[in-house]
């Protein structure tokens, strides 16, 4: 089934979700100014998937023999299919301007199908079994799933059984005939309160200690026990004033929300690891390696929009043809292009994993996300350069729209004669929007720690590096080992 975006928004209204902002509870979350855009965002997975020019990378095969599902819900079976899925995220950030938070749910299931298969090979479980089967209802209903990995940590020097408090990591406090509980909380997690259902998953590595703390499972977000509270984003109660310029991004948005799991029940038949430490960090690092690819796909195609608006500037500025100017837009273009080749060349040097799903290179991804803590910063200072100050002192659309005072600043707040100041306004607030925080969250911060932090790169960038065969090369050239002989 592929639910139209409109199916898709109806079906939130039917969730029963225990969420809080701003200090109350939200009754109607699906039509309040804060939360729309960001399930407008999510949306858009939804209408690609009807749109004749994206069906293609938008559209995959199901598990169900013959069937279609949306491509956020798919199994990765070719490196093909890793390419699309790059090429599809750049077009929904092209398309957004903001991070469309599905593709946690992607990677998750395809991090879990692998692992699963693999816990069962050795263990002698059934989890692969009974993810597929999970998953095949999850396509058939084209429901939107977030993954849930990042736990809340404590003290980050301590393992979790051994935290002051047991609760920092997400774990099982209850085995019962039917099921388990499970009890903690996972921090800033994208998009779950658009979602129907959330795939809990362990936050890193285990030993034999943090057994409890291995546990991977699907539950609804709506489910008895879950709290949601709605993380803030800079600039977000301008969503409340009423205007549509000041906002920026005014039809999308991301989202991320701590979630509390208060003795939640988990039946067995959505279990998909329990007790399994020593395939937890299979499980982190595979999920990591795809949402590290994904950034390659997102950040260029947000970078798109930010590069347009500052070009756009540029114009109303009236000095677009300044060879300064020419050069660091030439840089963005530089940029955000490198970011997509990072994305898409982990893809293409995608393998099989023994489930037959595909994975993408793991040193490539882990090399795709370390830029992507980098070169967004640059991208924004250089759209700040370009679009002036102006651009943190706008007075208010209030003022801008006030009956007395507003004439004074459609004159003074001109740029070149043939643009309207309205224009330029909405331009710079897009600008201010994007590289200030308010739709990403944050082209910059979402950037650096999404995904996992820089550091965690490195650590993966060293693990998977071949350094002896490096030394080697340079010990053969330097003449410390023979040479080559090219003649034979
Ligand atoms: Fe997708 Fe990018 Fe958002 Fe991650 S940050 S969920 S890859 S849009
Ligand atoms: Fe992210």
């Amino acid at each position: 089934m592929l639910r139209t975006s409109k199916e898709y928004i109806d079906s939130l209204r039917r969730l029963n979700l225990n969420l809080y902002l701003l200090g109350e509870k939200v009754e109607n979350w699906v039509d309040h100014p804060i939360i729309r855009p960001s399930i407008n965002a999510i949306a858009m997975t939804y209408k690609l998937a009807h749109e004749p020019e994206s069906q293609s990378l938008a559209v995959a095969d199901s598990l169900i023999k013959g069937e279609k599902t949306n491509k956020f819900n798919s199994v990765f079976k070719s490196t093909d299919d890793l390419v699309k899925k790059i090429k599809l995220q750049r077009l929904l950030g092209q398309r957004t301007a903001c991070c469309f938070q599905r593709c946690v749910g992607m990677d998750a299931i395809n991090a879990i199908f692998s692992t699963t298969y693999e816990i069962d090979q050795k263990h002698g479980t059934e989890y692969h079994a009974r993810f597929k089967e999970w998953l095949k209802y999850i396509q058939k209903n084209d429901l939107c799933v977030s993954g849930a990995m990042t736990d809340v940590k404590g003290n980050r020097g301590l393992a979790p059984s051994e935290q002051a408090d047991p609760d920092l990591f997400v774990h099982i406090v209850e085995r019962r005939k039917d099921g388990i509980v499970i009890k903690g909380a996972k921090a800033h997690q994208t998009g779950v309160a658009n979602a129907h259902y959330m795939l809990i998953m362990p936050t890193m590595r285990m030993r034999e200690a943090d057994k409890d703390y291995a546990v991977s499972c699907a539950i609804p977000t709506d489910a008895e026990g879950i709290s949601l509270i709605y993380g803030r984003q800079p600039c977000d109660t301008r969503k409340l004033e009423g205007g549509d310029i000041d906002v920026g991004n005014y039809g999308f948005g991301g989202q991320e929300v701590l979630v509390i799991l208060d003795n939640v029940f988990v039946p067995w038949e959505r279990v998909f690891m329990y007790g399994e430490f020593d395939f937890s960090g299979m499980l982190v690092e595979r999920f990591a390696t795809y949402h590290r690819q994904s950034y390659g796909g997102c950040k260029p195609g947000v970078g798109d929009v930010l590069i347009g608006a500052t070009a756009s500037m540029a114009d109303y500025n009236g000095v677009r043809k300044a060879s300064h100017i020419r050069d660091k837009i030439s840089e963005m273009v530089h940029l955000a292009e490198t970011l997509y080749g990072c994305g898409l060349a982990c893809s293409y040097e995608g393998f099989k994993t023994a489930s037959g799903n595909y994975q993408p290179d793991i040193l490539l991804a882990n090399v795709c996300k370390l830029n992507v803590t980098r070169f967004p910063y640059e991208l924004c200072r250089l759209a700040e350069d370009i679009a002036g100050g102006l651009l943190v002192t706008t007075p208010s659309e209030k003022d801008f729209r006030h009956p007395l005072i507003g004439k004074y600043i459609d004159k003074y707040l001109k740029g070149v004669p043939n643009v309207p100041t309205e224009t330029r306004y909405r331009m710079l607030t897009l600008i201010h929007a994007m590289t200030m925080g308010l739709v990403s969250p944050s082209y910059r911060t979402e950037s650096m720690h999404g995904a996992g932090s820089p550091q965690a790169q490195k650590i993966m960038i060293e693990r998977e590096t071949n350094f002896e065969y490096k030394q080697k090369l340079a010990r053969s050239i330097a003449g410390i080992d023979p040479r080559e002989d090219v003649l034979t």
